[in-house]
């Protein structure tokens, strides 16, 4: 007889996209003709940019011919690839990395969740909320907790709130967490952690002996100079962080796939015995065991996002996500709507006031402005009251949907 992962029926099925998917098909239902315009969900819309298209091309081109075909490539990726990227995203930044660290892979998702099968199941996870919602879920499936409470809340998860009176910034807690996820530039807050709060982390990962893991799916979107991109630009993150990127965001591959995870060697964790062991070493065995490497052309359009052409045209790309932030928090903020994020982050994350719910606004807007966000409370508890707008949006729809909302009153 087969038995199940019981753990993941502790899951929720699902719950934010096909409710919000629900509400939005059975409005147009009832109000045939309406144009609904859908600023909810975090996925780009503008194409690849030309250079990387053209690399794209030559590496399927060198796939077709016998004396440039590629079989299996390395497993943490290729030379060339890593290369670049140690250069570009960390050099430029007074930060080492070795290319022996850097780990290519088909996503960041798949990466914030798999590195847990490296870390002991004894270890007291702490999550952000509210948050991407695969760090809880990973956690789930794991068997590192138990039930979902009456609050929303995982047994076993040490929970980091994350309000409006705190800038959205998780407060260290006072009792121990082996394992802390962050995500800066957040999803879905839009907020970033200054030097100093990320210090305070660091800090804290040090004296406890604890890993954080750290997501910067949104570096790229960052404006403000002073704002680290890397939590190596931190002193001392090399012995308690681990780093995950994206091309998704940054050069819009989340249809095409390719990230990288960064693990220092200097990182330890303890055995049985308590004993430090270097963490590199175990990552390594997973992911050349588990992956077989991410596609040669993927992984050369990939390096042409660091190309010089490249590099402005992504740029380019980016600018207009960020000019369509500045649009939705300055019509917001003039409705009369407390606005957060959109400045270093394609997200924008707003409320009303007190008196509104966020699942009450989702439906507010959808019927009275046709306009489809995303409710705050469905990435957590502490997200109750909030909305989200994402910026990865065609511009005129964020044009129409902001003349739309100005008219609805709050
Ligand atoms: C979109 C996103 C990612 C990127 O995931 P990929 O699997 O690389 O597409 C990672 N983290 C967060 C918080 C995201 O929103």
């Amino acid at each position: 007889m087969a038995h199940l992962n019981s753990n993941y029926l502790k899951l929720q099925s699902g719950y934010l996209f096909p409710e919000i998917g629900r509400r939005v098909s059975e409005y147009a239902n009832t109000h045939p003709g309406t144009d609904i315009i859908r600023m909810g969900i975090g996925d780009v819309t503008r194409p690849l940019a030309p250079s990387v298209i053209k690399a794209f091309h030559e590496g399927v081109e060198e796939m077709a011919d016998v004396r440039t075909f590629r079989g299996y490539g390395p497993e943490q990726g290729y030379e060339f690839l890593r290369e670049l990227i140690s250069k570009n995203e960390y050099e430029t930044r007074n930060v080492h990395v070795d290319l022996d660290e850097i780990f290519i892979s088909d996503g960041s998702k798949c990466d914030t969740g798999n590195i847990q099968e490296i870390f002991g199941t004894d270890n007291r996870i702490a999550i952000p909320d509210p948050v991407y919602p695969v760090y809880v879920d990973s956690t789930v499936m794991a068997g590192r907790t138990g039930y979902i409470q009456e609050n929303g809340y995982f047994e076993g998860i040490k929970y980091l709130p994350c309000t409006e009176s705190g800038g959205f910034i998780p407060e260290i807690p006072d009792e121990k967490a082996d394992i802390i996820y962050l995500c800066f530039p957040n999803n879905p807050t839009g907020t970033v952690a200054t030097r100093s709060q990320l210090k305070r982390w660091v800090d804290y990962a040090l004296e406890r002996k604890s890993i954080i893991l750290f997501d910067a799916a949104y570096e790229a979107f960052i404006t403000e100079m002073d704002i680290p991109h890397s939590i190596y630009e931190i002193e001392g993150a090399r012995n308690v962080a681990i780093e995950f990127r994206s091309f998704s965001k940054k050069a819009g591959f989340t249809g095409t796939r390719c990230a990288f995870t960064v693990i220092p060697k200097e990182l330890k964790a303890f055995n049985d015995r308590g004993e430090p062991l270097a963490l590199h070493p175990l990552w390594y065995r997973r992911h050349t065991t588990k992956f077989n490497g991410v596609s040669y052309p993927v992984q050369k359009a990939a390096a042409a996002v660091y190309s010089e052409k490249g590099k402005k045209e992504v740029q380019q790309v980016i600018d207009y996500y960020m000019e369509n932030a500045a649009i939705l928090r300055e019509n917001l903020l003039e409705t009369g709507y407390k606005v957060y994020g959109g400045i270093n982050a394609p997200y924008v994350w707003f409320k009303a006031g007190d008196h509104i719910k966020s699942w009450d606004l989702f439906d507010k807007l959808l019927h009275e402005a046709n306009v489809v966000g995303t409710p705050g409370s469905g990435f957590g508890p502490s997200g109750e009251g909030f909305f989200r707008f994402s910026a990865f949006a065609d511009r005129d729809h964020v044009i129409e949907a902001m003349k739309r909302i100005r008219k609805v009153k709050i």
